[in-house]
């Protein structure tokens, strides 16, 4: 068997078999395949595609190319949740609580911000003291004792898609429903939850900008996890305008604390809520609106935000800052957006929204920059609102000195204002089992 043989074939449209797929990921995690053979296989997938078996076997292969966590000691109840990635996205930071105030075991490793797109490790790490970085018997006591931890990925978990990803990323083969579903269903399964809810995202801050390639992505994700026995929902939702009204860290652990709180019931408390009654559907096997009513109880009774206290506690965060979020530090400088018209936000060009946020210090454009937790912003106009001349649609929060009109054109021309109403997109698209 040669790599020659295997690239020519899948550039021909032929499937690979179990062997030449398996042989590939352990030659290039060995160092033996270079990366120019393994990228012109990437490329070729991406024009020809891979069946439904190619995709499973790719998947496995890449999983048990490292650690594969042990979470058998808790049965039925392991749970984990993943996002293909947004703009003002902290569903993490609510909906973990809430499944595990409700006996859910919450072990699962998250990733930073890269690009226009936030990460739940930074978010985390904005609450001073707190720590990502745990040993494994800290990782797994944590979730016996508490429910609920989230730590970077520190353990050798998938190194095959640490590899190939970073390749892919450099070579133009991100976007195959193929590789991205080997690439997180990996991941997920060297994780080892037995339950998981994937939450794909659609719109213009997206990975996957159309419903057709998001919903494609979800079905084949759903059908790798229950092949490989995992319990498997995705939900497909909407991020063609930003979730909630803050980007940026602390400003997001804000407003998670605020949903927690039972304070706000807006488009971000709907896609927790309906994740979260996912996950305890999976766990508890019951029906959805018993499911939904749990999920709602555990913030209006409190329990979701202790069990956000003490999981933060557990992490080493200074609880000071959760129950009194004025301590976090502030931006030096806030500035407001006007409107210069009269309309409707018709649209929010989610993607350029985010890349303002990196502008103004709150994500980084490669691995290793230094971000600023107290930059981002908080949006006071989403698409559909009326917005009237002279009316705040945002503010931005920096302590860089850049001149204020070009941030604050960069985010205007990130929306369109029109003067007829627009319909409200929906929010929660498709649930696919
Ligand atoms: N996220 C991942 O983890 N992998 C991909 O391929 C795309 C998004």
């Amino acid at each position: 068997m040669t790599m020659y043989d295997i690239i020519m074939k899948k550039r021909r449209g032929m499937e690979l078999s179990d062997e030449e797929i398996a042989f590939f990921i352990s030659g290039y995690v060995s160092g033996s395949i270079p990366d120019y053979q393994a990228s012109a296989l990437c490329m070729a997938i991406c024009f020809q595609g891979m069946s439904d078996r190619e995709i499973a076997t790719l998947t496995d292969v890449m999983a048990k190319s490292g650690d594969m966590m042990d979470l058998s000691a808790f049965g039925n109840l392991s749970v984990d949740k993943h996002s293909t990635g947004g703009v003002g996205d902290k569903t993490s930071l609510i909906v973990c609580p809430i499944v595990a105030s409700l006996g859910g075991k919450v072990a699962k490793m998250s990733g930073r911000g890269l690009g226009h797109t936030g990460g739940t490790i930074d978010k985390l790490e904005s609450v001073p003291g707190l720590t990502t970085s745990l040993s494994d018997e800290r990782f797994l006591s944590q979730a016996k004792d508490i429910g609920i931890v989230i730590a970077g990925q520190t353990k050798n978990l998938a190194p095959a898609d640490k590899k190939l990803y970073a390749l892919r990323d450099v070579t133009a083969t991100v976007d195959s429903i193929p590789l991205i579903t080997a690439s997180i269903m990996s991941k997920k399964l060297a994780g080892g939850a037995k339950n998981l809810v994937l939450d794909v995202k659609t719109g213009s801050g997206a990975f996957m900008k159309s419903y057709d390639d998001a919903l494609c992505l979800a079905r084949c994700m759903v059908n790798i996890g229950k092949s490989c026995g995992r319990n498997t929902t995705a939900v497909l939702t909407d991020m063609d305008r930003p979730l909630g009204r803050a980007v940026g860290n602390t400003l997001e652990v804000i407003e998670a604390i605020e949903v927690l709180q039972g304070k706000r019931k807006d488009d971000l408390y709907e896609v927790c809520i309906t994740l979260a009654t996912e996950m305890i559907i999976l766990l508890k096997n019951i029906s959805r609106s018993e499911a939904r009513t749990m999920a709602e109880e555990s913030i209006t009774d409190g329990s979701a935000f202790a069990k956000m206290k003490e999981w933060i506690a557990a992490q080493g965060g200074d609880i000071q800052y959760i129950e009194d979020t004025s301590k976090f530090p502030k931006a030096s400088r806030v500035i407001p957006v006007i409107s210069d018209k009269d309309g409707y936000i018709s649209l929010m060009n989610t993607e350029a929204i985010g890349s303002v946020a990196v502008t103004l210090g709150a994500g980084r454009t490669k691995i290793g920059d230094e971000i600023d937790y107290s930059a981002g912003i908080i949006i006071e106009k989403k698409t559909g609102d009326y917005v009237k001349q002279g009316d705040t649609i945002a503010y931005l929060y920096t302590n860089y000195n850049t001149e204020s009109e070009s941030l604050t054109e960069a985010y205007i021309s990130a929306l369109c204002i029109s003067d007829t109403p627009v319909a409200h997109s929906k929010l929660i698209y498709e649930i696919i089992r």
